[in-house]
């Protein structure tokens, strides 16, 4: 996963594809079977429209990976993650609410951006 971020910080306009359930980042996870989440199920797609929703696009949407940093910073904040990732295990972990807070900070200008 880290890797995975590292490569798309490097080039912020890189196109992604917005999507509901099993992505890329998916993979070589080891809950990723024929496809489906063995671990979350239909809950991926839940929560992941949830998020898009927030962020105002749909599924299949395409758009830079630095926009998409750019509204994740400003409309989502770390104290939220909750609301949007329900009981995922990287919650406990902070990954995630680092990764915000870290967004947060290179908005406002504490921090290097990526
Ligand atoms: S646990 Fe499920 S949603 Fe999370 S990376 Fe693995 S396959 Fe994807």
């Amino acid at each position: 996963m880290a890797r995975l971020v590292d490569r798309l910080n490097d080039k912020p306009g890189l196109v992604v594809e917005l999507v509901t359930g099993e992505d890329d980042v998916c993979r070589p996870c080891p809950h990723l079977d024929n496809g489906a989440c063995r671990r979350f199920g239909s809950q991926v797609e839940e929560l992941d429209a949830r998020v898009l929703e927030r962020l105002g696009y749909r599924p299949g949407d395409c758009i830079t990976w630095g926009e998409l940093l750019d509204n994740l910073s400003t409309s989502i904040n770390a104290e939220q993650l909750a609301e949007f990732c329900g009981d995922c295990r990287w919650t406990d972990l902070s990954y995630c609410t680092d990764g915000m807070k870290t967004l947060e900070k290179n908005r406002t200008g504490g921090g290097d951006r990526p």
